[in-house]
């Protein structure tokens, strides 16, 4: 039996567990290029052939009756993203973390998903990597803090928890905390979207192409403009890419003085 993306996403999440033929290819697995796969022998090891899926009882149950996400005001989606249990990253997080900023901002910053400092604390980017970005903000006059909406700006992540360990989101997890963020992009209806990092880029402009060939360009999401920038946290590993950033904001910038 062979699932689509949205088959797969929806039976994870209910804690159905599948099993695919073991000879699936790269082009056709559903993952985005540069995820990684299962060696061939954890596919050998977890592939049944007579048994199409297998139900797992999951200790609480995670499929909460979930709201028409797309018709929620601010309060309503706050309390929806609070109560989502979705996907099994909710057994693991402390609290969501929901977003901050001004709402109704000229600028919204999407970035990966929750670290550690942010699941505790429950705002995102408030960790090193927070700290580069309120940096790089101040550098082009915006601001996380009370500000017009000019100046400040809006900042959500792709992911509303965190995932154990900081590992990469998951397809399926990206897919059912996606109605959130695209729910907060409506409500803001910001000038301009930041997409910081190869995960929010993809997921926003449901692309799986590099970071590298989707930056320097204008992109669209929903009738709203979309540059694509490094991540802080990779920032602060490579200062180099540091330059190119300034050119991303410089883009993203005349974007919203153009408009
Ligand atoms: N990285 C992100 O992408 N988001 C955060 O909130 C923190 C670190």
């Amino acid at each position: 039996m062979r699932w689509n993306d949205r088959q797969r996403a929806m039976l994870r999440a209910m804690g159905i567990r599948l099993f695919e033929p073991a000879a699936v290819t790269q082009e056709d697995d559903g993952l985005p290029a540069q995820a990684p796969r299962p060696s061939p022998a954890v596919v050998a090891r977890t592939a049944r052939p007579a048994v199409a899926a297998t139900v797992a009882a999951p200790a609480v149950p995670r499929q909460a009756a979930r709201p028409d996400v797309a018709t929620l005001d601010w309060n309503a989606l706050r309390d929806a993203v609070a109560a989502c249990r979705a996907c099994a990253l909710c057994e693991s997080r402390q609290q969501t973390v929901f977003g901050v900023g001004h709402r109704h901002a000229h600028w919204m910053i999407v970035g990966e998903a929750p670290g550690e400092q942010e699941d505790r604390q429950g705002e995102p980017f408030v960790g090193p990597a927070g700290q580069l970005l309120d940096n790089m903000l101040r550098a082009i006059g915006l601001t996380r803090d009370e500000a017009p909406p000019e100046r400040q700006v809006f900042i959500a992540n792709t992911l509303k928890c965190r995932p154990p360990k900081n590992r990469n989101p998951d397809p399926a997890e990206t897919a059912q905390c996606a109605p959130f963020l695209e729910r907060q992009i409506a409500l803001v209806s910001p000038r301009i979207i930041l997409a910081m990092g190869r995960f929010a880029a993809q997921a926003l402009l449901a692309s799986d192409e590099p970071l590298g060939k989707l930056r320097g360009r204008v992109h669209s999401y929903r009738g709203v403009p979309v540059v694509v920038t490094y991540h802080p946290a990779y920032l602060l590993r490579s200062l180099a890419d540091k330059a190119r950033t300034w050119e991303d904001l410089c883009l993203a910038a005349s974007i919203v003085q153009a408009g």
